[in-house]
């Protein structure tokens, strides 16, 4: 058994922000972050657009922030935590600079503010097109001056260990050695991230499988809103590449339209905004062109925009564009919807507690209350900061009981037991995100739901056999909790009975 204070799961801004502030305020006590994969891997290092956060007080207010992201929500977001979360956002910024994080400058040496889809105003704060990328670089180095952090990268965390609804620790598989290391911490923060490989369109990398939030239902934990999923409305149409390269909202924020194959300008039709319009309503407008069409994919139109400004704001999209024999200045970019961010997840109160003791959750994993039906373009990096510090903040000001050890946690030696075919779980895989997309997609039917549910439960059923008779490893482990996923997602879908932001339902009749 291995005994550490706090013990993190997953190294994106999530934890570690926590870590970071953890480890300055208690020198003394110990923090381990286990990663599944190396330790930059995350969501957080392919955020392109920034973080959404007022700093122009001048035509910009916390107010048009909060009204705009309320507005996105659809009536489901909770006021007082977007009022928090929105009004916190200088400070937490202010930190991610200290920590050596760098944003773009106009040339008065303002912030260079970007606009992205819902947002009324400029307050977009951006490394050219790669913020996530140097957030998570800064903050990595950060926690590499810390003496009291331990990352331990292909770590990957299965289940939580818990007694009385009180998390005691976890079981962690070391990839490397296929040995399962028992972890007993005073606090467990799940910073898991997102679910985006339940669907086989998604923008997320392949870490992103939702195991925070199966493990957290397992132990009990309140989940909810799964089927609040943001789908982004411009990833890149390439038949073969996994995961879709995402062309970032501010691309339409600079003024690229939508277009058909045929060359109409269709967003128009369905929204004032038009290609402003917030992601869900752009994702359903090309889900209905496409189905009326019959057409693969839709463009993005950057024709009349000026080359030198796209090469200055999208560097990174611009190769990826010119890697494919695409000039984005001169040629039509075909896109198409994809599973892009979970808006629901593990329920946290304001200081991020999960309905089970001694357990806290922040980040993509968790559901806080900002984006009720569909989050707002870049208000996640800022939830993520926020929520971090929150956890910090009570878990410096308040003391609480650990709760005993438990005498009978099994300890696990599979090593014996035979080897899951990759081939078994690449197939199941594959099954699953063709089922999720047909089924629980952009516009959902209840009964193909009614129908993924009951395939799902026998998905369930065979996979937890395998579980029992064979060696655990990441790829079983995944492809388990992804069932649970898909089966909180279907489920919660349905039982949602009116439709908000980015869930659209039908009751009766079939596609
Ligand atoms: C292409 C793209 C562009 C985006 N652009 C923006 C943007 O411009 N602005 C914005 O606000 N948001 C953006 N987002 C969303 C945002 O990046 C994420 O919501 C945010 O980074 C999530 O941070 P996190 O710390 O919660 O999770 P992540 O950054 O995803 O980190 C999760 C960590 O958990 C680890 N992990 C997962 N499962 C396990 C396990 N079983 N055991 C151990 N470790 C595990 C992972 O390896 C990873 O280290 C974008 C997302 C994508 C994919």
């Amino acid at each position: 058994m291995i005994q550490t204070n706090y013990l993190i799961i997953g190294s994106g801004v999530a934890g570690l922000t926590f870590a970071i502030k953890i480890a300055d305020r208690f020198p003394h006590k110990n923090i381990t972050i286990v990663t599944k994969a190396s330790e930059e891997e995350s969501n957080t290092k392919y955020a392109q657009g920034g973080v959404a956060v007022v700093v122009d007080k001048i035509e910009d207010s916390c107010s048009q922030h909060i009204k705009d992201t309320l507005l996105a929500g659809d009536g489901l977001s909770d006021e007082a935590v977007v009022s928090m979360v929105i009004n916190q956002g200088p400070q937490r910024l202010k930190e991610l600079i200290k920590w050596g994080a760098e944003f773009d400058k106009d040339a008065s040496g303002n912030y260079d503010l970007g606009k992205e889809g819902g947002h009324s105003q400029n307050r977009v704060v951006h490394h050219k097109d790669q913020t996530g990328l140097e957030i998570e670089r800064a903050i990595i180095s950060q926690v590499h001056q810390k003496k009291n952090i331990q990352v331990l990268e292909h770590h990957f965390a299965l289940d939580l260990i818990t007694d009385n609804n009180c998390c005691l620790g976890a079981y962690v598989l070391n990839q490397k050695t296929n040995e399962i290391l028992v972890f007993k911490s005073d606090v467990t923060l799940i910073a898991t991230g997102g679910i985006g490989h339940l669907y086989g369109h998604t923008t997320n990398p392949v870490i992103a499988t939702g195991d925070g939030i199966a493990m957290a239902a397992r132990a009990g934990a309140q989940v909810t809103e799964m089927e609040f999923i943001q789908f982004h409305p411009t990833a890149l149409y390439e038949a073969s590449s996994r995961p879709t390269f995402l062309i970032s909202e501010a691309v339409r924020g600079a003024g690229a339209y939508l277009r058909t194959k045929k060359g109409e300008r269709f967003m128009t039709k369905y929204d004032d905004r038009a290609e402003l319009a917030s992601r869900d309503i752009v994702s359903q407008s090309i889900d209905m062109e496409l189905k009326k069409t019959g057409d693969p994919c839709v463009y993005l139109d950057c024709r009349h925009l000026d080359r030198a400004m796209l090469l200055e704001h999208f560097p990174m999209i611009y190769q990826r564009c010119k890697s494919i024999g695409i000039d984005m200045a001169r040629d039509l970019i075909p896109v198409v919807p994809a599973q892009h961010y979970l808006c629901g997840g593990i329920s946290v109160n304001t200081d991020g507690k999960t309905s089970v003791e001694n357990l806290f959750a922040c980040g993509e994993c968790s559901r806080t209350g900002l984006h009720g039906a569909n989050r707002l373009a870049s208000n996640s990096l800022l939830e993520a900061l926020v929520y971090s510090d929150k956890i910090y903040h009570y878990l410096e000001s308040h003391s609480w009981e650990n709760a005993d050890w438990r005498d009978d946690v099994p300890v696990y030696d599979l090593i014996k037991r035979p080897k899951i075919s990759a081939q078994y779980t690449k197939k199941l895989k594959k099954e699953l995100q063709h089922l999720m997309r047909q089924n629980a997609g952009i516009i959902r039917y209840n009964s193909d739901l009614l129908n993924a549910e009951k395939q799902l439960h026998k998905w369930q059923e065979e996979v937890q056999t395998k579980c029992k008779t064979h060696q655990i490893s990441c790829d079983l482990y995944e492809l388990k909790n992804m069932i649970v996923i898909a089966l909180l997602i279907v489920r919660q879908s349905i039982l949602r009975d009116e439709n908000h932001g980015g869930f659209v339902k039908f009751t009766i009749g079939k596609k």
